[in-house]
């Protein structure tokens, strides 16, 4: 049985936590993250009784301290995208494995590239370490999913689309599903996909369409999107010609954003207020609803999935794989909205299979490089079963 760190105590991490706890896959589980208060509120939800500790993230000797003190067999990181290097770079001069569920960002950039954490393959092979990355819904699961159709329904993959529609309501003016600062910074990046072998670049949500979802969750506007499991599924899989990523947002959301984006309030660089650096989106998160405040007045369900085409025995198909989530069960369960039940979910289990010796290898992996089966398996059992429907 492993030991396992967990840092960041946030909306995915109550969720991570607790299912990591009802895997039954630890024999101690340590919870840390900036804010101490914020562990031991998450701690007394937990059955079982697990360890606090505050820990400054940034900060690569604060870690190795814990680290060499609580001794885990493996971090798993629910922190921000941010920390995901000084968190890699601990585990590996402290010989412990790592998971995440995003890539890498730097603080003055919003680029979202693998190259940064695919830069560490050959230290963690070196030292005999297994790094995942990506064990959420998307990425995570979505990258399962086409992994799992490869393996079971095609020959060959020739084209991808994943669509990540959140039907629900929050009851709030504006807000963000998981953490305001990073969610903004993806949503107003350019758009980038994927075609004939290379990325096309295109105006952010400049390309939208409607799009219903099974089981009479409703018809939203989906828009277009760079999200980073693109990146390693295209290298992966290579015979993928077309991969795009879709997101649904209201006509509120995107005004809201429009506004807040004319104002500068979305700018990542530095201003001077009174004497004081601040940047504006980080003190616009400040000042926004807590997503994982917000499971007690979500309500409606998600509806995330692959569109996947290729060929099957020389001939053309193509099938959807999807999830749907209801925010109110989520919240019944876990006391959690469904984006953070959904992220915090594959985040639990990616590391169990790790913990279990089911998953293993050593260098750096995405999700789509594993085998699909037993995953696919644990969302069943923990609470985000999925359908196949040929097309
Ligand atoms: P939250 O903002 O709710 O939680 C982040 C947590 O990280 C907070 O507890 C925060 O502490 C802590 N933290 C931030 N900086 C540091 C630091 N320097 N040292 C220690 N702890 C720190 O975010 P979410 O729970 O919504 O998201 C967590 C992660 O999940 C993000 O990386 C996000 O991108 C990812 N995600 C992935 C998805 C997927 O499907 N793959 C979907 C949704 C989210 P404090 O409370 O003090 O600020």
């Amino acid at each position: 049985m492993s030991r396992l760190l967990i840092i960041g105590a946030g909306g995915v991490s109550q969720v991570a936590t607790l299912k990591c706890i009802q895997t039954g896959a630890f024999s101690e589980i340590m919870l840390a993250s900036r804010t101490l208060s914020k562990c031991d509120a998450i701690a007394a939800l937990a059955k079982e009784s697990i360890d606090t500790a505050q820990v400054d993230a940034d900060k690569v000797p604060e870690l190795v301290t814990l680290m060499k003190d609580f001794k885990p067999d493996i971090v798993l990181n629910v922190a921000l995208p941010y920390q995901d290097l000084t968190i890699m770079d601990a585990c590996l001069e402290c010989g412990v494995h790592y998971v995440d569920t995003a890539n890498y960002e730097p603080l003055d950039t919003a680029r979202f590239e693998y190259k940064w954490q695919w830069d560490y393959q050959e230290r963690f092979k070196k030292a005999g370490l297994f790094a995942l990355l990506g064990s959420g819904f998307d990425p995570g699961v979505t990258n399962i999913f086409t992994s799992w159709a490869l393996k079971h329904h095609f020959d060959e993959i020739t084209e991808l689309d994943i669509i990540d529609v959140n039907g629900g309501d929050h009851g709030q003016a504006f807000a963000t599903n998981f953490n305001p600062e990073i969610n903004i910074r993806e949503v107003t990046a350019e758009c980038r996909h994927w075609e004939n072998g290379q990325f096309v670049e295109t105006l952010a949500m400049s390309l939208k369409q409607e799009y219903t979802c099974p089981e009479g969750v409703g018809t939203f506007n989906i828009y277009r999107m760079y999200h980073e499991e693109l990146e390693s599924l295209t290298k992966h899989i290579p015979t993928i010609k077309k991969a795009q990523f879709w997101m649904s947002f209201s006509d509120n959301y995107l005004k809201h954003l429009e506004v807040l984006q004319n104002v500068g309030m979305t700018r990542i660089d530095e201003i001077e207020y009174q004497g004081q650096k601040i940047v504006p989106l980080q003190f616009l998160k400040a000042v926004l609803p807590n997503p994982g405040d917000l499971g007690k007045s979500s309500q409606g369900r998600t509806c995330i999935g692959n569109i996947i085409k290729g060929t099957k025995d020389g001939k053309e198909k193509s099938i959807y794989i999807y999830n749907i989530c209801k925010h109110e069960a989520c919240f019944e369960e876990l006391g959690s909205q469904a984006i953070s039940y959904t992220t915090g979910v594959p985040a639990a289990i990616g590391t169990a299979l790790l913990a279990k010796g089911i998953w293993n290898g050593e260098g750096v992996f995405n999700m789509e490089e594993l085998d699909p089966d037993p995953f696919m398996d644990m969302l069943v059992e923990f609470g985000l079963p999925w359908t196949v429907k040929e097309l």
